[in-house]
């Protein structure tokens, strides 16, 4: 083989060792190829058995069109060496010095002795090449087809990588988490995330009936209708050309208990789309269960479990005790309502076991910031509620920026395994009122959150008074 051709190879060669994505590659190869013998077009096309589709890796493996001429060419190019001018032809053992002019050059690309993709050159025209061309081509191919296998194992495994932190993630929920009112938008979220080119959709069984929780709103009618087929023996149910699939969520006790439904926005879903959602759907119905049997052992506890704060049952309780002792000793006395600002992104940035970790640590913060006889709450999320007794609006103006200033200015330690980060810093809103004797508990709390309202509004990390 002549010195140009073995230089050729070798910088093929190099060009394949380099970390470099996919199209960068088909690049490079182009560029080489081009100098090399007038190829004026390169493309690469591999064949996704699990979609029944070929997808065009120079072009985000974007899938081609069912009418594209490839899918012919993939046909007639099976256990051939070559189709050239579209004409199939087998390497004859021996070189020749025919030449041939040529327009196009197509090649198999292989894996197993299976034929899992093309690799087609387009030459500018009047191109004449020789057999040893053909035979260097040959050996550029094997040599592209090992790359692209590798490649496309790698996107694999990258997939099973996130698959399974998705599932950890959401096994990881509930530790001690048992309101779905917050747990079922982050397993929505969760799922979401993992699977981008499907919207989600969360049922709930309530009062008897499939109602959605997350996201806020479902305008697909063909979903409601699945939703009357399912049962908790359904496997899971595709309509809509496989484009939407209903999976169900089912109780220990085989009851149905609600339901997560997929609907893809490009192609129908495959094979690996429902085996991913089988095994997430899954995993949610033990998250959600749990969460169930926990809050029904918790339905006589008065402490949340992450914070270790009272809980809306008993701040319920509290609030009605300090109200009517208030009313009789005409003491006064002051609402407190705290939210966390920007707590979504902790969630996002860190993880949701970094978020829980935030929860602990500003309702400790709290705690070490208040006096004796003051009463704090996790009213519900990232957000806490405070009774502060025998306290007028003033006292609680000074009480509620101490802790404001102490929860700035605390960094939190969070433990994320999978970061560097140690700690973070969060800030908090806050909202004011004093109970005044026309009013119910529960209006003098709607006027603390008006407040708190106002401190997200005019720019959080602030206190503000109703
Ligand atoms: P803002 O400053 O407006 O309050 O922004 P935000 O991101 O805090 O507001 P939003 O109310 O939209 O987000 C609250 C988030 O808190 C949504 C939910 O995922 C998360 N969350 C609620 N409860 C819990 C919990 O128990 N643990 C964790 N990790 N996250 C929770
Ligand atoms: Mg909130
Ligand atoms: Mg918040």
């Amino acid at each position: 083989m002549s010195k140009d051709k073995l230089q050729f190879l070798s910088h093929v060669s190099d060009l394949l060792t380099q970390e470099i994505d996919t199209t960068e590659l088909i690049n490079g190869l182009k560029v080489l190829l081009s100098v090399f013998a007038e190829v004026k077009k390169l493309n690469i096309f591999v064949f996704d058995n699990v979609t029944n589709t070929m997808r065009n890796c120079a072009d985000s493996w974007s899938i081609v069109e069912d009418s594209s001429d490839i899918y012919k060419l993939y046909e007639s190019i099976k256990n051939q060496d070559f189709v050239i001018n579209s004409k199939a032809y087998k390497l004859p053992t021996v070189i020749s010095d025919i030449t041939l002019k040529i327009d196009s050059l197509c090649m198999p690309i292989v894996k197993d002795n299976k034929d899992f993709g093309i690799i087609k050159l387009d030459f500018e025209s009047d191109t004449s090449v020789n057999m040893e061309f053909l035979f260097l081509m040959k050996i550029f191919a094997s040599q592209v087809s090992l790359k692209l296998q590798n490649i496309v194992l790698s996107e694999q495994s990258k997939i099973n990588v996130e698959f399974h932190d998705s599932m950890k993630n959401i096994a990881k929920i509930i530790e001690t988490q048992y309101e779905l009112n917050y747990i079922v938008p982050i397993i929505g979220e969760m799922l979401d995330r993992f699977i981008t080119d499907h919207l989600i959709y969360v049922f709930l069984k309530r009062e008897e009936e499939l109602q959605l929780v997350w996201p806020k709103a479902c305008k697909d009618e063909r979903i409601y209708e699945i939703l009357n087929q399912l049962t908790p023996e359904t496997e899971y149910i595709l309509t809509n050309g496989d484009k939407i699939g209903a999976f169900p969520l089912v109780s220990e006790e085989k009851e149905l208990i609600g339901c997560i439904v997929a609907r893809s926005t490009l192609d129908t879903l495959s094979k690996r789309d429902i085996s991913y959602l089988e095994q997430l759907t899954r995993q949610s119905a033990i998250t959600i269960n749990r969460a169930n049997s926990y809050s029904k052992i918790l339905q006589y506890a008065t402490i949340d479990a992450l914070t270790n704060l009272n809980n809306r049952r008993q701040f319920e309780l509290r609030l009605g005790q300090e109200i009517a002792t208030t009313k009789r000793q005409n003491n006064p006395l002051c609402a407190m309502m705290i939210d966390i600002d920007f707590f979504k992104k902790v969630n996002d940035t860190y993880g949701h076991a970094s978020g829980d970790a935030v929860l602990r640590g500003v309702a400790s913060i709290i705690k070490s910031a208040l006096r004796e006889s003051d009463i704090p709450s996790r009213y519900g999320g990232e957000e806490f509620a405070v009774l502060l007794p025998y306290t007028h609006i003033e006292e609680a103006k000074i009480v509620g920026e101490r802790l404001r200033k102490a929860v700035e200015s605390s960094p939190i330690p969070i433990n994320d395994e999978d970061s560097e980060v140690k700690s973070i810093n969060v800030t908090i809103s806050m909202g004011l009122a004093e109970f005044n004797t026309q009013e119910t508990g529960e209006e003098l709390f709607e006027r603390a959150d008006k407040a708190l309202y106002e401190a997200k509004e005019s720019g959080r990390n602030r206190v503000c008074v109703n």
